[in-house]
């Protein structure tokens, strides 16, 4: 914060208060916030009556409960009063937000990112191994989606969805995230909702799916063909696992994060299917399904040990098919690892 001449970090809503405290605020209309100074011991402003939801830990945060005939942004803005600079998380409401503009007239304000974005994005042995272990349960889903242990043919897509969001709770996960679905030509929208479209013989059934397990996240895609694979399906799909496999190659320490959406992006345009590529490679994830990092042009970010992200390509054809395979990468000092192990390839089923 200092570096940084930041003199104040308020989070509310989100994943840096629980990163930082382990208390998750509730996001509701009362306001829940940690107000962090560059000196002296945070204060955490709660509720009351979500007061006794908080663990308390002397030395690391001083619990101050409001009660409801009180405007609480007046105590933080109070507590505040000798900042000039603010960093504000991101999930932060609007109304808390603006309620401390109007009370705090001159201050600068900047995103939290910016203190604790490093933090996050550097994770720890004990982080990767909750995200190894959450992508252990979805590789196993992921398999058996491939060896048809999950059926296809005459369900719907929603069918299949609430099938494979079940298996991620059965698997151990407290909260499914995500569950696409998406069949024939729906597999050419990349965040498809999976709907009543019945599945169908001889077509592409892109899934990807994901959830929290004790709070970290997972995140896979595979596809399946359900019968014979049509060669132009095929095609595409080899230059896709190419690019998919040089992307999380490339993934070296001081490698800038832009440059891993470069190299599955070459791959992919040089065999002719540029243009339908229509989304950046990755996303950093931990506790949030989407964080920084970003595979994506513009993000320079240099990939460091700790650092973990997804690397997911995606070649769509409008109105006919569309392709993806996503895989969570950590980056280590002997290079990236990749955490799921499902199988890489087209399997028909
Ligand atoms: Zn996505
Ligand atoms: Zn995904
Ligand atoms: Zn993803």
């Amino acid at each position: 914060m200092r570096e940084k001449h930041i003199d104040t970090v308020l989070l509310s809503v989100g994943h840096d208060l629980p990163y930082l405290t382990g208390y998750t605020a509730m996001p509701l209309e009362r306001l829940t916030m940690l107000a962090v100074h560059s000196t002296g011991v945070p204060l955490l402003f709660v509720p009351r009556l979500e007061a006794p939801r908080v663990q308390e830990m002397p030395g690391l945060f001083e619990l101050v409960p409001w009660d409801e005939t009180v405007e609480p942004l007046d105590l933080v803005a109070q507590d505040c009063s000798g900042s000039s600079t603010i960093a504000v998380g991101d999930q932060t409401w609007a109304r808390f937000i603006v309620g401390l503009t109007h009370r705090l007239p001159g201050v600068r304000w900047e995103r939290a990112l910016e203190v604790v974005g490093d933090l996050r994005m550097r994770k720890s042995e004990i982080e990767i191994a909750a995200l190894r272990a959450a992508a252990r349960a979805v590789d196993e889903i992921a398999g058996e989606l491939q060896s048809g242990a999950i059926p296809l043919i005459g369900r719907t897509e929603a069918e299949v969805s609430a099938d494979l969001s079940q298996r991620i709770l059965d698997r151990g996960h407290q909260k499914v995230n995500f569950a696409i679905v998406a069949a024939g030509e729906n597999a050419a929208s990349p965040h498809h909702h999976p709907g009543n479209r019945i599945i169908q013989p001889g077509e592409v059934v892109l899934c990807d799916f994901g959830g929290t397990m004790n709070g970290y996240c997972s995140d896979i895609t595979r596809c399946v063909v359900t019968g014979d694979i049509p060669s132009d399906v095929a095609a595409a799909y080899g230059v896709l696992m190419e690019a998919q496999a040089a992307g999380v190659a490339a993934g070296i320490n001081g490698v800038p994060c832009e440059e891993v959406d470069a190299v599955t992006r070459q791959i992919i345009a040089d065999a002719g299917y540029g243009e339908y590529f229509v989304h950046r490679t990755g996303h950093g994830i931990g506790m949030e399904e989407h964080e920084d990092p970003y595979m994506v042009s513009g993000d320079r970010r240099v990939v460091e040990t700790g650092f973990a992200y997804s690397v997911e390509p995606g070649i769509y054809i409008p109105g006919k098919w569309g392709l993806r395979l996503e895989d969570i990468v950590v980056a280590t000092d002997d290079g990236p690892i990749s955490l799921n192990e499902a199988d890489h390839n087209l399997h028909a089923v």
